[in-house]
């Protein structure tokens, strides 16, 4: 079986875990196994690089922060490289460049746009361990781009793509995905498997457990994908696309997200074209809009309220003058300290009373809820960011999922 083995940056925290993983890896090659590693940077070493870059410059050249980026990734893979070597097996460390990644700026929201495996696919003929660093590809002129917080599991359903691998393997310190995060919700249990719109819901939503792109590259290309641990040895969490062993019909996870902000329009004229106008300058500016509600308008004027994450509303508002005065509206007002959280599961929106649950057992829990949203499979609701803790907590026992399926 060909595979792709993704170490998160826990999985490679320091040397021991280094040559611990590396053990891993060295064992599915005694069994059979053709083997191609990605790595993510050692522990907190993004944000380590990032500090380092801000105590140098307030605002550093997005291309400088990239060069500087890149080489957490790069530090992984040679050391990992020496692990493997050090243990009788032929490996070879390759940058995002060496791998063949080619991507297309922004710089740190890289998109990758093709892989040249060729190098990986010679190294692979040659008996060598490809271990390639995750997070980052390069433009047609060599120049790095990194692809995003978390994208290493991008960079490894990319290849898995590209090498036609029979499944991608990504390796954290949690042992796969689980009913809600761990960290929040104490006794979350693992999920057996999970299908491909469900995990991409959830990652939108903001579980961090998997990048959102990573996930729908595999849906698209139908590679199944495996969560598991890197410290013990647990069966984790395979997201496919094929009937899932649990049932469906139920919901499956309950999923946090912190640091949200909301914008609010007022009076807005009730006109055609008024919400391309308020959507097309945010969209140029590269800002996410999450929800988005319109209210029914009241002689010819509505408000109009959508979220976006907390990090872009500096920019958004930069933005808001000029809209209001285009559209005509009357102002603007904008909301932090907000969180959502969501109920997730295939074929939940089909049934009937899941909202109801979902709205009384926060109601129970007394949390007040700001603005909804649903999609097929998913119920969001957007809370006061201090009731995210226990909102997930009390959905998460409304729902039963804190005990067996
Ligand atoms: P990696 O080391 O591969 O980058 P991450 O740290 O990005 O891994 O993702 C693992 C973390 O995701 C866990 O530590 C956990 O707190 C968080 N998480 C959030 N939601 C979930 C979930 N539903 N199941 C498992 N982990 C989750
Ligand atoms: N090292 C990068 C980050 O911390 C990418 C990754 O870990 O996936 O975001
Ligand atoms: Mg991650």
């Amino acid at each position: 079986m060909r595979v792709i083995q993704k170490f998160g940056g826990t999985s490679v925290a320091d040397a021991d875990r280094i040559r611990h993983v590396a053990g891993q890896v060295a064992r599915r090659i005694r069994n059979g196994d053709q083997v191609v590693v990605v790595v993510s940077a050692m522990g907190n070493r993004t944000d380590e690089l990032i500090d380092l870059a801000l105590s140098v410059s307030p605002d550093p050249e997005p291309r400088e922060l990239d060069q500087l980026l890149a080489t957490g990734e790069h530090m992984s893979a040679a050391l990992m490289a020496m692990a493997l070597q050090a243990m009788g097996q032929e490996a070879i460390g390759l940058t995002g460049s060496q791998a063949g990644i080619y991507s297309r700026a922004a710089h740190g929201a890289g998109r990758i746009e093709r892989i040249d495996a060729d190098r990986i696919e010679d190294e692979l003929r040659s008996g060598r361990i490809p271990i390639v660093a995750g997070f980052q590809g390069v433009t047609e002129e060599l120049d790095y781009v990194t692809l995003g917080r978390g994208a290493s599991d991008l960079t490894a359903v990319a290849l898995g793509v590209a090498l036609q691998a029979d499944r991608c393997e990504t390796y954290k310190d949690v042992e796969g995905v689980y009913t809600a995060d761990p960290r929040v919700v104490p006794n979350a249990r693992r999920l057996i498997d999970l299908h491909y719109e469900e995990m991409l819901e959830m990652a939108t939503q903001g579980s961090q457990v998997m990048h959102n792109r990573a996930v729908e590259l595999a849906a698209t290309h139908e590679l199944p994908i495996l969560v598991a641990s890197s410290m013990i040895d647990v069966p984790g969490t395979l997201i496919h696309g094929g009937p899932e062993m649990e049932e469906r019909n139920r919901v499956r996870s309950v999923v946090d997200d912190h640091d949200i902000a909301k914008v609010t329009l007022r009076h807005v004229p009730d006109q055609r074209g008024i919400a391309a106008r308020i959507f097309e300058p945010l969209a140029e500016a590269a800002i996410s809009v999450d929800t988005i509600v319109q209210n029914a308008s009241e002689q010819k004027l509505t408000d109009l309220t959508f979220t976006i994450a907390h990090e872009d509303l500096r920019r958004a508002e930069g933005l808001m003058e000029s809209i209001c005065e285009s559209i005509g509206a009357n102002g603007y007002t904008t909301e932090t300290n907000l969180g959502k959280v969501s109920i997730v599961g295939a074929g939940i929106q089909t049934e009937s009373g899941y909202a109801a649950r979902m709205f009384r057992a926060l109601a129970d829990a007394n949390v007040n809820i700001d603005l909804i949203t649903t999609s097929e499979i998913r119920i969001t609701c957007i809370v006061h960011s201090d009731h995210v803790g226990k909102a997930v907590n009390a959905l998460h026992k409304a729902f039963g999922l804190d005990q067996e399926a």
